[in-house]
């Protein structure tokens, strides 16, 4: 009996965690988008331009990775001039001012506990260096060590995604085909330049992966690191890091959710990714065209967790049905 009540608490608790009220919560009006249309070229020529700023801003504007930013965003706009075409209208940024400011509360109010903490150690970190300038902190050489981390990680990630370009254009007929046999046929047709929808793909991932770590970058250049504190730093970074990994489900799900529900998320900051062919980083279930054993094996060892977990619940199960004492989410 004390048993049952508790998992009927936890099962609550479980429930309200997930309500859908808040995972699925807008303030402007729901659209649902999962691709472009010509009427989007305005969003996205500021979308790019915006990127732009926030790269040459991060980077600085003489830095490499901010001209090879300047040069991608520069070949995203005449892709999508060539996949999708132009029309001019009133901009949705200009019809909807308001989902900006709400973009914002989204992600403030998504924010998880964990990442706080995260930030008050960074914060904690800077105020104590700042505080002992006679101790030996060796600061500028730390930095230098995270900068050659930083590169280290970028050209060795590039290396890989080049590895994967030269291999899809090398079979680029049977990406054509594969393509042809998924819901991408809608986009993907004999007549398709099959060529440049495999070099877009390659430079939409160079483009977001260079925005994606400019905080990292910030964080390097404007913070301080001390060699005093860093082996207690590491393991509170290392703990701040497995709890952010079991917070990071909900915040995907709610944040991709806004992706494809909110219109102005979609158009500027989502879009892009399923505006790509499938052909890198996200292989495993996005489709890794060429269906290798290596690949199938781990999709189907996916697939058998699934249909386990249907049937017994292996892992704590989500639920996303209404919860009858909230009101519904809108
Ligand atoms: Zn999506």
């Amino acid at each position: 009996m004390r048993s049952h009540r508790f998992t009927m608490a936890s099962r609550e608790m479980s429930e309200r965690k997930n309500d859908p009220a808040v995972f699925h919560k807008l303030y402007g009006t729901k659209q649902p988008r999962a691709v472009y249309y010509k009427r989007d070229f305005l969003d996205y020529a500021l979308m790019l331009v915006l990127s732009a700023l926030v790269v040459g801003g991060s980077y600085g504007f003489g830095h490499v990775l901010s001209m090879a930013g300047l040069a991608l965003c520069a070949f995203a706009l005449a892709m999508f001039i060539t996949r999708h075409g132009i029309a001019l209208g009133v901009p949705l940024i200009l019809r909807r001012p308001q989902d900006v400011l709400y973009m914002f509360v989204y992600k403030l109010r998504n924010l998880k506990p964990v990442y706080l903490v995260a930030l008050g150690l960074l914060l904690l970190e800077n105020v104590l260096i700042a505080a002992t300038p006679g101790l030996p902190h060796y600061a500028d050489q730390l930095r230098t060590v995270a900068l050659y981390l930083f590169y280290i990680h970028l050209i060795s990630l590039t290396g890989y995604r080049t590895a994967i370009l030269i291999a899809h254009l090398a079979k680029k007929e049977l990406v054509r085909e594969i393509l042809m046999q998924t819901p991408w046929k809608r986009v993907i047709g004999q007549k398709t330049n099959i060529t440049l929808e495999i070099v877009h793909a390659y430079c939409t991932g160079l483009l977001t992966h260079i925005i994606l770590i400019a905080p990292w970058y910030l964080v390097i250049r404007h913070a301080k690191f001390s060699v005093l504190f860093l082996p207690v730093v590491c393991v509170i970074n290392i703990i701040v890091h497995m709890k952010w990994m079991k917070a990071i489900n909900g915040w995907f799900y709610r944040d991709h959710w806004l992706g494809h529900n909110s219109e102005v998320e979609f158009v500027f900051l989502h879009g892009s990714h399923h505006d790509a062919i499938p052909s890198a980083m996200i292989a495993v279930l996005a489709g890794e065209v060429e269906g290798s054993w290596a690949m199938r094996w781990r999709v189907e060892l996916f697939f058998l967790l699934v249909k386990l977990q249907s049937r017994w619940p292996l892992v704590p199960r989500i639920s996303f049905a209404p919860v009858k004492s909230a009101p519904a989410g809108g």
